[in-house]
């Protein structure tokens, strides 16, 4: 039997507690699923219910204590993978997200070589 698919109404918005929701686990085995997120106003962010402008989310996971942005885990937002890393470098001084094979100067240099 096929599942009638939910319509959503075209002003829906996730809200803070969807995004949260959606999380699973972190790379370190820690659960995220609940934890509370990180958020503020950022033009490459997410669409959250209750806020007038995108909201550029993350989580702390309780284990490792890392804090990771939502589009690390795969969370649908607007932030593509250059605009995330645009936004570390801009926030953190360097590059945060962790890339197997490369390190944050040569993750660097290629969004440099990008521009
Ligand atoms: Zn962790």
């Amino acid at each position: 039997m096929v599942e009638a698919k939910k319509e959503r109404h075209p002003f829906w918005k996730p809200t803070l507690e969807w995004y949260s929701n959606s999380l699973k686990k972190c790379g370190c085995g820690g659960t995220l699923t609940d934890q509370p997120l990180i958020h503020r106003d950022h033009v490459g962010g997410w669409w959250v219910g209750g806020f007038k402008y995108r909201q550029w989310l993350s989580v702390k996971c309780p284990k490792c204590e890392r804090e990771e942005s939502l589009t690390r885990f795969d969370v649908k937002g607007k932030a593509t993978f250059e605009e995330q890393l645009v936004e570390e470098i801009r926030f953190y001084g360097h590059v945060t997200t962790f890339v197997d094979g490369y390190t944050s100067q040569q993750l660097e240099a290629w969004l440099l070589g990008k521009g």
